[in-house]
């Protein structure tokens, strides 16, 4: 293994896979995927299918290729989708979007990444001749940028009803549906009822080295198989990664709540350091974002600080940091990763 920082709290997608995972793929059956004949992939497919509540389900090499799938397939060029402001297919899909669906983004803002039907309601177009299609709605849970929250179920249906209402399609981006799931308490099937698509990534904070499933209807699964192909995405014995999924579905779900745990135990030790501010009350699942102007640091100075005591966690702007708890990092890392930050804000002050 390379040298790396001690304590990776960058983000969730720094999950190594265990040895047992790596022996489930080691062992896994394989047969050509893009004919269809890969028994892993297609047990992980139903898996997800089942888990969402959905008619079919499809691999894909990545999240971001479950969103830029699914739009292409729910849109048609010029079209617009509407989505929140913090939305990951806005700031970190290099425009997809718009490059391979030829579509415009309406974007909604409100807290924590969440919005309402009646903002839907209001930014769905009248259908003049001269305005772009509404075509899909489409919501992200967790919220990422929104810093980990979890949409109220109620919030998603009525959303969803919005949408339909007016005849627009839906869609959610579920990298981390399974953190919402553990911290509600609630099925991802309940999540996902209003919505024509949805997917979750195996690559965060599951753990498995690769792809994410995107499921909805028979008919919207074979559209997107033709868009698969279309991007690339369609892969020969993908069986060895389908099957780090299907073990993680397996074994690494409930555990989530060990990352939940370890993300209020961080935000407890930071919260009181001086300079250092919570960016939310709430820690709702495995995100903290936090604010150190108060140190008199930037966040890409006190990452680097951070960094040489061995702890790795990211400066999102200026200001702000966020630290991700994953599989990879225990409660003595937390506790570690904590003292180091507090260490660097002491020594800022000194200075
Ligand atoms: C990580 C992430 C994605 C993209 O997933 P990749 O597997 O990294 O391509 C999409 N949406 C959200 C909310 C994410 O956090």
């Amino acid at each position: 293994m390379t040298e790396g920082p001690r304590i990776d709290l960058f983000s969730d997608t720094q999950t190594r896979p265990s040895r047992p995972m790596r022996e489930a793929m080691a062992s896994a059956e394989v047969g050509d995927e893009q004919l269809g004949e890969d028994p892993s992939v297609r047990t992980l497919c139903a898996m997800v299918a089942d888990l969402l509540g959905k008619e079919d389900a499809l691999f894909l090499p990545s999240g971001t290729m479950c969103n830029e799938v699914a739009y292409r397939a729910h849109t048609q060029p010029g079209d617009e989708i509407i989505l929140h402001e913090t939305s990951h297919a806005v700031h970190y899909e290099v425009g997809g979007p718009a490059a391979l669906s030829g579509v415009a983004l309406r974007t909604l803002p409100g807290e924590r990444g969440i919005f309402t039907a009646a903002q839907v309601r209001s930014a769905v177009r009248d259908g003049a001749p001269h305005a772009q299609r509404s075509r899909l709605v489409s919501v992200e849970n967790t919220t990422n940028i929104g810093g980990g929250a979890v949409w109220p179920i109620d919030m998603l249906d009525a959303v969803a009803d919005a949408a339909r209402e007016r005849g627009l399609a839906t869609h959610m981006d579920g990298a981390r549906l399974m953190n919402a799931v553990v911290a509600s308490g609630q099925p991802a099937a309940a999540f996902a009822r209003g919505y024509d698509s949805a997917w979750i990534d195996l690559s965060k904070g599951l753990g498995a080295p690769v792809g994410g499933v995107l499921a909805g209807s028979r008919d919207f699964i074979a559209e997107a198989l033709r868009f698969k192909h279309q991007f690339g995405g369609a892969m020969r014995q993908a069986g060895i990664i389908a099957a780090a999924g299907i073990y993680a579905l397996r074994h690494n779900v409930s555990r989530l709540a060990e990352d939940h745990a370890n993300a209020q135990r961080f935000a407890r030790l930071i919260a009181p350091i001086d300079g250092i501010e919570l960016a939310t009350d709430a820690i709702e699942t495995n995100m903290i974002y936090f604010d150190v102007s108060g140190t008199g640091l930037t966040a890409p100075q006190a990452a680097e600080r951070l960094l040489k005591r061995g702890v790795r966690i990211g400066a999102v702007s200026e200001r702000r940091m966020r630290a991700v708890t994953h599989l990879d990092v225990d409660a003595a890392g937390v506790e570690e990763a904590a003292q180091a930050l507090a260490a660097v804000a002491q020594a800022a002050a000194r200075s």
